[in-house]
C-alpha cells in the first residue's frame, strides 16, 4: 500500500479569504463570499501529478521532513499544499487497504464514531492519475459537489431573526441567500458578516489521502 497525504488550500480570487480543498473537486465555495471558485480539470490533474512524483520519485516527503508550506499558483490563485508520503492514520490506527476495499461500495467506514469518506477517483482524474486507486477521508459536501451547482451551503443551521435595516421588520435569516427582500416595506437588507459566516462558517484545510 502506497498514500500521500494532501493539505490544500487556495487563495479566493474574488475576496481573499482562503479556501480549503478538502476533496478532488473542479468547483469549491468560498465560505467566505459564497462565490463558486472553479478550477480546470487539467490544471488539478497537473498539480496532482506533480505532487505525487515528487513524493514517489524525489522522495521529497513535506509535510513529514518540515511540514513548511510551499507556495504556488494555479490558475492565478495562490495555492498552499503540504503533502507527504503517509498512511491514512485516525485516532491512531491505520486504515489499511483491506478496510478500504470492503468499504469501497459503501463509500465511507466509520471510525469511532467519525465517517470518513472512501471513494475511488472521479471520472477524468481517474484516467490521468490511474496509478492512484482510492480517496480517502475528502470533505463529504465538496466531494459530492456537482459542477454547476451554485447553490449556496447552508450547513443545517436553524434560521435566525434579523430586523430589516429599513423598517426593523423581523426577517428569517437561513443562510441560502446573502440579499433579504422585507416582507412588509419590500426593502431589501444585506446580511452583515458576523451573521452570515455563522451560516458559511469558513472551512478548515482537512487532511485526506492519495492511495494505492
Ligand atoms: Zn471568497
Ligand atoms: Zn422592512
Amino acid at each position: 500500500m502506497e498514500s500521500i497525504a494532501l493539505e490544500i488550500k487556495l487563495e479566493c480570487k474574488s475576496c481573499g479569504n482562503s479556501i480549503a480543498m478538502n476533496a478532488m473537486n473542479t468547483e469549491f465555495e468560498c465560505k467566505a463570499c459564497c462565490e463558486y471558485v472553479k478550477l480546470s480539470q487539467g490544471a488539478l490533474i497537473e498539480c496532482y501529478t506533480e505532487i505525487i512524483r515528487r513524493v514517489v520519485k524525489d522522495n521529497d516527503n513535506r509535510l513529514k521532513v518540515t511540514g513548511s508550506v510551499i507556495p504556488f499558483f494555479l490558475e492565478g490563485m495562490q495555492c498552499t499544499r503540504l503533502y507527504g508520503k503517509k498512511f491514512p492514520f485516525y485516532d491512531g490506527a491505520q486504515l489499511d487497504m483491506e478496510t478500504i476495499e470492503k468499504n469501497i461500495e459503501a463509500g465511507f467506514v466509520i471510525i469511532h464514531e467519525k465517517k470518513i469518506l472512501l471513494r475511488r477517483l472521479p471520472r477524468g482524474f481517474d484516467q490521468a492519475l490511474s496509478n492512484v486507486k482510492y480517496l480517502v477521508g475528502e470533505d463529504e459536501v465538496q466531494a459530492n459537489h456537482l459542477p454547476g451547482d451554485t447553490r449556496k451551503q447552508a450547513d443545517g443551521i436553524q434560521p435566525v431573526l434579523f430586523s430589516c435595516l429599513s423598517c426593523g421588520g423581523a426577517l428569517s435569516v437561513d443562510g441560502t441567500t446573502r440579499i433579504l427582500e422585507c416582507n412588509y416595506c419590500k426593502n431589501s437588507s444585506y446580511i452583515p458578516d458576523g451573521l452570515w459566516l455563522k451560516f458559511h462558517p469558513v472551512s478548515m484545510v482537512k487532511r485526506w489521502y492519495l492511495v494505492w
